[in-house]
């Protein structure tokens, strides 16, 4: 499509008009220098927007310095559950939401930026993001867009200029973001906290119009939408654990209504598989580790649920165990989901007995766990052992007689080859790798982001020359810690 002049750019503000006691109007700081680091053209062009435009005279969209005549730019209102402590006002502290633009095939997405400055909702914050952080944001959501994951998208990162003081004096930045919308769990608990039915009903109308509007046809719509987000997330946490994804900060104002993943502050890729690896310094009781994910998704679902319980029945009695019962589904649909991907992973064939594929993936998950085994590369790795060389495969392993014995019973049952290589990445964003380009972005040099963002923006398409890449981190990396809010 040919984008459109960047004059007629229209942002509409549904969200601000139909829920303004969640959308307080407010302006991006001024950016005293500000220079565009990355910027992600094909998203631009999905957007409409002309990517000279926004090189040249449209960095002040990037920014939020410069909006579009007649847009009303807000920071928006949610509360949250916090490592499981209840935030009754949290909020876009340093992000604002400019409005939402209707993209190449007609989808509403929202255009929204992080580090755009203090707020109503800062509280100590300044409002602030740095480089790093934010090119970390656009590599790993733009990994999880390339692995076929919903996520929310990064249109740019843009350096402010501005110093920012965090452990040390950091440069500045601005991510502008895009998403099919930032209804989190979090407005609903705000809305329901409000006491204030007539919101909660429009936050639910407008969630349904957007995300899952089959739930308007429902009989009971505030149950038939708590359903579709529990289905969604479902899905999504059970695409997390095939790819080793560790969120690290599951509170309920960083889970989507959409079901696409969002806010990449202390996430990383696991390297060895372990249910416990937590990353994020501050996830001290492992709430968050890998293994916890799905529980904890279901637990921030109960939240949502509590939220909508007005709504779904007049007796509170009736509505909480309609409640319930949907939220019954979630383990029966993570379930499913899991398994389905696993058979994938391992390349099994469609008639293969349910209970031998579970024995075959239960049995290798004890194995890989027991030694350490670099979660990545180990599955990538089966795709050539379906074809006859398992030494790559074995060689990951302390326990060779084990792994032969399973080996031969996974090669008995016919794995597809082909069909692994399509599920099974061989380039995640490493940890160690990750940390190699945002150390050098953040001085300077962008190429080593440039060329990791090119090699995870096509994560199943195995490239000669990129072994480095694929190859899990080095054991003096061992104890790689992540941060938040930076
Ligand atoms: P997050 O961990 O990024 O999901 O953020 C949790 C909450 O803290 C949100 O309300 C953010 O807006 C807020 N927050 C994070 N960093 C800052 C900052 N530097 N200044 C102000 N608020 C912030
Ligand atoms: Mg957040």
């Amino acid at each position: 499509m040919t984008p459109a002049p960047a004059s007629t750019l229209a942002l509409d503000a549904r969200f601000a008009r139909e829920l303004p006691e969640l959308a307080l109007p407010w302006q991006a700081v001024d950016t005293p220098e500000p220079r565009l680091l990355v910027l992600n053209e094909q998203l631009a062009d999905e957007l409409g927007l002309d990517a000279g435009w926004l090189r040249g005279d449209g960095l002040g969209l990037l920014t939020g310095t410069r909006p579009p005549e007649g847009a009303t730019p807000v920071a928006q209102a949610y509360a949250g559950h916090q490592f499981g402590g209840y935030s009754p006002r949290l909020g876009d502290g340093r992000a604002l939401l400019l409005g939402e633009l209707v993209d190449s095939s007609g989808r509403v997405r929202d255009l929204h930026l992080k580090g755009s400055g203090r707020t109503p909702f800062s509280r100590g914050g300044d409002g602030l993001a740095v480089v790093g952080p934010m090119l970390r944001e656009h590599l790993v959501s733009e990994a999880m867009h390339a692995l076929g994951i919903p996520t929310t998208r990064s249109l740019a990162v843009v350096a402010t200029g501005r110093a920012v003081q965090r452990e040390t004096v950091l440069p500045g930045a601005v991510l502008a973001r895009v998403a099919s919308s930032h209804l989190r769990v979090g407005s609903f608990q705000y809305a329901r906290a409000t006491d204030d039915l007539d919101l909660l009903r429009r936050l639910t109308d407008h969630a349904i119009a957007r995300h899952h509007p089959q739930a308007a046809e429902a009989d009971n719509p505030a149950l038939a939408l708590f359903e579709a987000v529990v289905a969604t997330q479902a899905e999504l946490i059970a695409r997390w654990m095939l790819v080793g994804f560790v969120h690290g900060v599951m509170n309920t104002d960083n889970m989507t209504i959409s079901g696409e993943t969002i806010d990449y502050g202390p996430c990383a890729f696991m390297d060895a598989f372990d249910p416990a690896t937590v990353y994020s310094s501050i996830d001290t009781g492992g709430r968050y580790a890998y293994g916890n994910q799905p529980v904890v998704a279901e637990w921030n679902l109960a939240r949502l649920a509590e939220a909508l319980l007005p709504l779904v029945a007049d007796e509170q009695d009736a509505a909480v165990a309609l409640a319930v019962e949907a939220l019954g589904a979630f383990r029966e649909r993570y379930s499913a989901a899991w398994s389905a991907g696993m058979r994938a992973k391992l390349g099994l064939p469609e008639g293969l007995d349910d209970a031998v594929a579970s024995t075959l993936v239960a049995d290798l998950l004890a194995l890989v766990q027991t030694d350490h085994v670099d979660h990545t590369s180990f599955f990538r790795s089966l795709g050539a052992a379906a074809r006859g060389d398992a030494e790559p495969a074995r060689g990951m392993f302390l326990d060779l007689a084990g792994f032969d014995a399973w080996a031969e019973r996974w090669l008995a049952v016919g794995p597809h080859a082909a069909a692994m290589d399509r599920v099974n990445p061989a380039y995640v964003p490493r940890n160690h790798l990750v940390e190699e380009a945002l150390d050098a972005a953040t001085a300077g040099d962008l190429e080593p982001f440039d060329r990791l963002l090119a090699v995870v923006s096509a994560p199943y398409d195995e490239r000669p020359g990129l072994e480095r890449y694929a190859e899990p981190a080095p054991d003096s990396f061992a104890g790689y810690q992540t941060f938040c809010g930076t």
